[in-house]
């Protein structure tokens, strides 16, 4: 999952990123407003983290302006202590929730999940694909019963896929989103990650879950589904 940061201050900024990078999320970090809201505008995030407070361009302004141009990513909101103003304008101005500053991490990282929970209009917390389960709290996986160990990598590679089941996604979507970065047509890291990835959830079970759509990409998906 790819995640956008608009803060200003270098500190905070750099706390966010390799907090959430240590739960492999994609993270981008852009430092006022104005670069916030074409970063957010040009590419594709699953959740932004806007501060109010930006040079340039405050955040609400910001969100605003996102909204206007009908990027409906989730964002989450930094408000300073007792603002209420600001906690009420940013609600108005677009905004899925606020979280004010100074914050928690664990409160942060549990308010995105609820975020992308959101907006892949999943309610529970879990992840699931048949039988084939992902924890993104506990960041366990499963699959008939028996533990899956991965990588962060792999971790990240499959939640992706999860929580986007039964769409086909092309390698250049899934390097953006799981790597952050585009990889020339040449590379083939996506598929040595997805046959990493097949080897530990598809090999001992029955049924593969991840399917390679030729000249497309891949998707995960039970065919018994109906979805
Ligand atoms: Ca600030």
């Amino acid at each position: 999952m790819r995640i956008l940061v608009v803060e200003d201050e270098k500190k905070v900024a750099s706390f966010i990123r390799k907090g959430l990078e240590e739960q492999s999320y994609t993270v981008d970090v852009a430092h006022d407003g104005v670069q916030g809201e074409q970063m957010a505008c040009e590419n594709d995030y699953d959740a932004i983290i806007l501060d109010v407070l930006l040079p340039s361009q405050d955040g609400v302004t910001t969100c605003r302006n996102i909204r206007s141009k009908k990027v409906d990513t989730p964002v989450l909101m930094l408000t300073a202590l007792g603002d209420t103003d600001a906690k009420v304008r940013g609600l108005d101005s677009g905004a899925d929730d606020y979280l004010t500053k100074p914050f928690h991490f664990e409160e942060l990282l549990a308010r995105i999940r609820a975020l992308l929970r959101r907006k892949s209009q999943d309610k529970s917390a879990v992840l699931q694909v048949g039988k084939l389960i992902l924890d993104p709290v506990t960041r366990k996986v499963e699959r008939d019963g028996t533990p899956i160990h991965l990588t962060t990598r792999e971790f990240a590679l499959l939640e992706y896929l999860m929580r986007n089941k039964g769409q086909i996604l092309s390698r250049s979507y899934i390097a953006q989103h799981v790597w952050n970065v585009s990889f020339d047509m040449e590379s083939n890291v996506i598929d040595v990650y997805v046959k990493l990835l097949r080897k530990k959830i598809d090999r001992d079970f029955d049924k593969p879950l991840i399917r390679t759509i030729v000249g497309a990409g891949y998707v995960l998906r039970d065919e018994d589904e109906n979805d």
